[in-house]
């Protein structure tokens, strides 16, 4: 998968992971179904779906079915990645309250660059991997089993479904 650099809103992000996970659960995605699960007004969603399709990152079919572009379908595993990697490590690395490790991995999981994003992953994996050599030893207890199921940062992206944390 390629990095894409350009720069979207929050409101953007919630957008695509929307249309993300309303095409794995459904297999179609129409206004009145993302007006739904956004709990926003269908004249709203309509602005905003106008908008994502000028800038290539909403596709419609004939039958008015949208569908996210290739482009902005690589932005969403970044995202939600991103959430992933930022909510643990949040919670099981510094300890913080769920609630507020959701508040801010929903905050800043659009805006990490590539880079920060991989050396996170990086991290989080090497601190795992000694916490398994030393056992009680160790200074992080994070037990955290998708650093054991992804041995690299392509794969972790990959795996990213619908739009919630693995
Ligand atoms: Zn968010
Ligand atoms: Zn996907």
């Amino acid at each position: 998968m390629s990095t894409i650099q350009t720069p979207i809103t929050h409101s953007t992000a919630h957008y695509l992971c929307a249309i993300h996970k309303l095409h794995e659960d459904n297999g179609y995605v129409r206004m009145v179904d993302i007006s739904k699960l956004l709990n926003f007004s269908r004249g709203s969603v309509s602005i905003a779906i106008k908008n994502l399709k000028k800038k290539n990152l909403v596709e419609e079919d004939k039958n008015g079915f949208l569908n996210l572009s290739k482009v902005s379908h690589e932005k969403v595993h970044e995202i939600l990645a991103n959430k992933t990697l930022l909510y643990y490590f949040l919670k099981n690395f510094l300890g913080v309250t769920k609630n507020t490790a959701e508040l801010d991995s929903c905050l800043m999981e659009h805006v990490l660059s590539a880079e920060s994003q991989k050396k996170l992953f990086l991290y989080m994996k090497k601190m795992q991997t000694a916490e398994k050599e030393n056992g009680n030893k160790s200074c992080v207890k994070t037990n955290l089993d998708f650093l054991n199921t992804c041995s690299n940062f392509k794969q972790f992206k990959e795996s990213q479904k619908g739009d919630t944390f693995i």
